[in-house]
């Protein structure tokens, strides 16, 4: 059995702000090896659970996170920015599980602590008029692969968002929001505890559990943050303006829309250095 596991930062047990996750923030240090101890949990749990082989992605920010030589030395990490599938860097139809850890709510969610989509420019988005937020997207993509995802870790609204979308998936809620920038946590000791079983159990989930399929063509609508991102984004080719800070694009696949909306973020970033509005 083969798994792969997308790791992010913001839905780790601990973390209230993202300036902790930030490789230049004083806390970095600490939260690294935190989250490398969640990870760490995971790939216990998971071995457990009948993994023979394991994938993962360091997937947030600078893909720079994970201290390697405190993981277990058979599982191979993806680090730095991969070229393809972002947070899903290293996917195939090869894998039997797909594992997400440290994740976070998607953006505007009440309580939801440092709720993002992706990156700080996306108000909102959408797959076939389904509002998905970073667990969805990775969600989707194993999904394309025929993967189906067992676990989620992070921040409770994360877990439940989720939850929404995989009934049957094992969530690990680490902390609760109680703010955007507040939060009531696990201590890191009884979060590694809780992923390690929950990690295991969903392993055992690996033969069974259904892969969260979105159909195909993709219809995939994009709401920035500002006007002047929407502006920018529709000029690419194909992709359509549908409202003041928003756009649309129709994906042969859910591989084809993740790289137009990958793009979209990296325009839309462009945009928002141009001034105020
Ligand atoms: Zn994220």
């Amino acid at each position: 059995m083969k798994a792969h596991f997308t790791v992010d930062m913001e839905g780790m047990a601990g973390i209230a702000h993202e300036n902790q996750a930030d490789v230049k923030g004083l806390d970095f240090p600490r939260m690294r090896e935190l989250l490398t101890n969640e990870v760490q949990a995971a790939i216990e749990g998971a071995k457990a659970g009948g993994a023979k082989e394991i994938v993962i992605c360091d997937a947030h920010d600078t893909g720079r996170n994970l201290i390697l030589e405190k993981l277990d030395e058979d599982v191979i990490v993806i680090e730095g920015s991969a070229y393809e599938q972002g947070m899903m860097a290293g996917i195939s139809d090869d894998f039997d599980a797909a594992f997400q850890i440290g994740y976070h709510s998607m953006r505007d969610t009440h309580a939801g602590t440092i709720g993002h989509t992706y990156t700080y420019t996306v108000a909102e988005l959408r797959l076939n008029g389904v509002k998905v937020g970073e667990t969805g997207l990775s969600a989707a993509i194993a999904g394309h692969y025929g993967v189906p995802v067992v676990f989620v870790s992070g921040d409770l609204h994360a877990v439940r968002q989720a939850e929404s979308l995989i009934p049957d998936i094992v969530g690990v809620p680490t902390k609760e929001g109680v703010g955007v920038y507040g939060i009531k946590s696990l201590m890191p000791k009884r979060a590694c505890e809780l992923i390690r079983k929950g990690a295991e159990e969903a392993m055992k989930k690996a033969g069974t559990a259904k892969p969260y399929v979105v159909e195909r063509p993709v219809k995939m609508e994009a709401m920035f943050t500002r006007t002047i991102m929407a502006q920018y984004a529709s000029q690419m080719p194909l992709v359509e303006r549908t409202g003041d800070k928003s756009v649309a694009y129709e994906a042969k696949d859910m591989v084809d829309a993740f790289s137009v909306f990958e793009a979209l973020t990296m325009i839309a970033h462009s945009a928002g250095e141009e001034g105020e509005l």
